[in-house]
């Protein structure tokens, strides 16, 4: 049988990034299996649920990459299926109307925790007759209980091995606060079965609510997944993910210049190992080796040092072409105007990159010439007039440079390097990379001229000479 999977997010907040590494693993086992991955959206919160947050759960997977297989679910569109199971439950006795007061409820709760029990619900609404809970429920407000069997339930997780509940220890839970109304471990075991769904991975926050899903299935006569709980995440105190992380969404990455690479490799390695150990994993790396005995049972470490290093290593290995697309939403449009020049300034800077943002940063000086301190031109002391020479006579050869010798970086290396070994390399690149750049720190001038072509670079050599005379 072939294996489906699902990712289920709630839409009431941007996704996490524990939600998206859930996402991830689902599609990398259905990958690996030649399965189906399938989107769900859960959202039977109808206070909390928004379009917006939907949005940006289809926007976030589509950039990264993470494709599904069928049209997304959405449990709002389900809602006569629930009603039709909630019914049978009811009909069969399995679920019965609660009237209980949210006061008396409480109440019952305090007594238990004074006699050192866990809190459950002591079932006092299970007695009352079926016609009578029907007929009160038409007016009095009411939730509708799941009739929790007391026995155990064992079911082998695939990280965790076998794992065993008391269900007595659940009491009846709450499945929906109305038949239009049902609650989520009611919906996903409805929505697991009617989907088909045969592994159900998700995070172990979810452990759980396992075991009321399974007594579920069982009084529904449905087949129970196989279940795959995930690693908690850590933070770097090995200590639950703090709020700062935890807040983190995917957008707040995304905008901050991560690159979708850096994050797939980052979130792939939060609890799983490939086989051969090694920090660069490719997703179909990941996807050919991915094996649940290699993911682990203890939390997985948030290390953000790590996704620095990570990004910035795609940074420096995308294709310039590849990465031009990336950076384009953070810098000045007019910059990509020019397409082959901007793609070579990404080529050139990429080394330098952390973030997609810092070519805003790096790379100004190549779209506008920043202003600067004339003295910044003159080099280790030596006099203003050497320095003034030595552009003047740098910019005749670069007006030289013959038709015949295209406008290449070896042409240009050749020809500027001759003059820097005739008459001194600081004495002759740091006043030119200075006049090219305006800056302090660039690389060198040779890349420089090559990108702004012959005659913007003479322009700002003239400029360098303007501020020269102006020097005292
Ligand atoms: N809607 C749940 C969540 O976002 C899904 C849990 C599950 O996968 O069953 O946590």
């Amino acid at each position: 049988m072939t294996p489906r999977v699902r990712f289920a997010p709630s839409p009431t907040g941007y996704l996490s990034i524990g939600n998206v590494r859930t996402a991830l693993f689902n599609w990398i086992f259905a990958r690996h299996e030649g399965g189906k991955f399938l989107l769900r959206i859960e959202d039977t919160d109808k206070e909390r649920s928004k379009k917006e947050y939907e949005e940006s759960i289809i926007d976030g997977l589509t950039w990264l990459g993470i494709d599904w297989d069928e049209e997304p679910e959405r449990q709002s569109d389900r809602l006569a299926i629930y009603e039709k199971y909630l019914k049978r439950l009811l009909d069969e006795g399995r679920a019965y109307f609660c009237f209980c007061t949210p006061d008396e409820l409480e109440a019952e709760r305090q007594a238990q925790l004074s006699q050192g029990l866990q809190p459950k619900y002591g079932g006092r609404c299970r007695s009352i007759p079926k016609e009578e809970a029907a007929r009160r429920a038409e007016k009095e407000s009411h939730v509708i209980r799941f009739k929790m069997p007391s026995h155990t339930v064992s079911f082998t997780d695939l990280v965790r091995g076998k794992v065993t509940f008391d269900l007595d220890l659940m009491g009846d839970i709450i499945i929906a606060k109305g038949l239009d109304a049902p609650l989520y471990n009611f919906a996903v075991v409805i929505d697991d079965e009617e989907m088909a769904i045969t592994h159900v991975i998700r995070g172990e926050d979810h452990l759980s609510n396992t075991p009321k899903q399974i007594a579920m299935q069982e009084v529904l006569g449905f087949k129970t997944p196989v279940y795959a709980h995930l690693p908690l995440i850590l933070g770097p105190d090995k200590k639950k993910l703090s709020k700062r992380y935890l807040d983190a969404s995917l957008k707040d990455f995304k905008e901050r210049g991560y690159l979708p690479e850096a994050m797939l490799n980052f979130m792939v390695l939060l609890g799983w190992h490939p086989t051969v150990d090694k920090e660069i994993v490719s997703m179909d790396e990941a996807v050919k080796d991915f094996n649940f005995k290699k993911v682990q049972k203890s939390g997985a470490v948030f290390n953000q040092e790590k996704l620095e290093w990570l990004n910035a290593y795609y940074l420096k290995n995308l294709p310039a072409d590849v990465l031009a697309k990336q950076i384009a939403p953070f810098i000045p449009p007019e910059w990509v105007k020019d397409e082959k020049k901007f793609k070579e300034v990404v080529d050139l800077e990429k080394e330098r990159l952390r973030h997609l943002p810092d070519l805003k940063e790096l790379a100004g000086f190549f779209f506008a010439l920043p202003d600067y301190q004339p003295s910044l031109l003159i080099w280790k002391g030596a006099p203003k007039s050497v320095i003034a020479d030595n552009l003047s006579f740098v910019a005749n050869v670069v007006r030289g440079i013959p038709n015949h010798e295209r406008w290449s970086r070896d042409a240009i290396e050749k020809y500027i390097m001759s003059v820097a070994a005739e008459k001194g390399r600081g004495e002759v690149l740091w006043p030119l990379r200075v006049a090219l750049s305006g800056k302090d720190a660039s690389p060198g001038p040779v890349e420089i001229l090559y990108i702004l072509g012959k005659e913007e670079s003479l322009r700002r050599i003239e400029t360098a000479l303007g501020k020269l005379d102006l020097l005292q």
